[in-house]
């Protein structure tokens, strides 16, 4: 076997990747579609942005789809519609973007995150269960990395106690979880489609329900000018102006682009699905590697990969510091990162930022308890955040190629005595 490249050896990848990783796929499609609300000055119009949410609803097979300007909107919109308010708790993972959930800090609620299971890196149910107290308002379930969370458990959990479960799907779009999309599951699914996400359109986000009280909710909190369709007589009332002063309508320069994206979607998913899974494939038995992907046959599967990541055992690498792997395997010309999101429950925004005035830290004005997390809270989430790696993430399936990429992470593996 050749020598590794970080010691002079030449590189496993030696075939130039193309366009193997641009992302999102632009076509004249995308630009006409762009050109045409451009052109008739319908930027901030809905017509457009209507079409596109039936087409959304249709995908997720939901009642209501209402696009918003942001997948941080789009959650803080969904925290609403399930009533979260003064007082209230919402349960969360701390290894994910902070916009799954620190938006629930300017609803007047806390934040209380669970622990995760290292093998999905998503919401460990029994630490879910453990963490609900009678301020518990709703749940945020995060798809992490594409990986569907364990909605069974997590819906069985909260249907028991009347809790809301909302999905984030932000890393997830087309993930399914046990033959269901994600995103339908929950009481209400909401998700990013900003740029680097696997549904990629520009700044936006979306919210899916069948419930119409969220759905009447989430116009209610940022749509103003939709608020004569409501037909909850307690919220039409406010009629004309957004209850909380919020304004989250999507620019219709996305929804233009987010409908053509959304058309090729499936098929552009479906290939980054057998890309992915064959570079996995191909390092199947490779010592201190796991693929961070459900188990085939289990009809849950990882939708377009978002910022797909494999889970690092040092253990079986007599040690190797995880940046040094990283390092060894970059310089054979691929990509890895070690690492995953900032904790939040470590953060000073979650422990010590007074963000409204209240003359004590926000997370604990906003509760009866003092809810902050030290550090060795949450022993899983804190250990997997130095077994997480980034692994690169192909667009197209091409054999040649991923096979050299594979190749990279295995030889770095095989040779790892060579580094200590
Ligand atoms: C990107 C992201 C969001 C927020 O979406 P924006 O469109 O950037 O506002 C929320 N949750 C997760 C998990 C994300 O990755």
């Amino acid at each position: 076997m050749d020598k590794l490249a970080i010691l002079g050896g030449s590189k496993a990848v030696k075939t130039d990747s193309g366009d193997m990783f641009t992302w999102p796929i632009i076509t004249g499609e995308d630009e006409e579609a762009a050109l045409e609300v451009l052109r008739r000055g319908a930027m901030s119009g809905t017509d457009v942005t209507v079409q596109f949410e039936k087409e959304y609803a249709d995908w997720f097979g939901t009642k209501y789809a209402l696009a918003h300007n942001t997948g941080t909107s789009s959650i803080h919109s969904a925290m609403f519609g399930c009533g979260v308010g003064v007082g209230d708790e919402i349960i969360c993972q701390s290894m994910t973007f902070w916009a799954s959930v620190l938006q629930a800090m300017n609803l007047g609620a806390t934040i209380v995150y669970a622990d995760i299971d290292p093998d999905t890196i998503t919401l460990d149910p029994a630490d879910v269960e453990r963490k609900i107290t009678d301020r518990t308002k709703a749940i945020v379930a995060v798809h992490y990395f594409g990986h569907p969370t364990d909605m069974d458990a997590i819906m069985e959990i909260a249907n028991a106690r009347g809790i809301k479960v909302i999905e984030d799907v932000s890393h997830a779009h087309g993930a399914e979880y046990k033959g269901r999309l994600t995103g339908g599951i929950g009481h209400v699914g909401a998700m990013s489609c900003m740029a680097g996400k696997s549904l990629a359109i520009g700044e936006a986000g979306m919210l899916v329900t069948d419930d119409q009280e969220i759905y009447e909710r989430a116009v209610a909190f940022g749509h103003y000018e939709r608020t004569g369709q409501i037909e909850n007589p307690e919220l039409k009332k406010f009629a004309g102006l957004p209850l909380g002063g919020f304004k989250y309508r999507m620019h219709q320069l996305s929804s233009a682009v987010g409908r053509v994206q959304l058309r090729h979607y499936r098929e552009r998913m479906e290939e980054i699905d057998r890309a992915m899974n064959s570079f996995w494939d191909l390092l199947e038995g490779a010592p201190g590697l796991r693929p961070h992907r459900p188990p085939k046959g289990s009809g849950s599967t990882m939708g377009g990969w978002y910022a797909a990541h494999g889970i690092y055992v040092p253990e079986e690498l007599g040690g190797l510091p995880l940046r040094k792997f990283c390092e060894a395997v970059r310089a054979e010309g691929t990509s890895c990162g070690a690492g995953a999101n900032l904790l939040m429950h470590l953060h000073p925004v979650l422990n010590d930022a007074d963000v409204y005035g209240h003359g004590e830290p926000t997370r604990v004005a906003h509760s009866d308890a003092d809810v902050r997390q030290g550090e060795g809270s949450l022993p899983q989430t804190e250990r997997m955040s130095e077994r997480l790696f980034s692994i690169p993430w192909f667009k197209h399936h091409r054999p040649e190629v991923i096979r050299e990429h594979a190749e990279a992470f295995r030889k770095v593996v095989t040779q790892a005595a060579e580094l200590q």
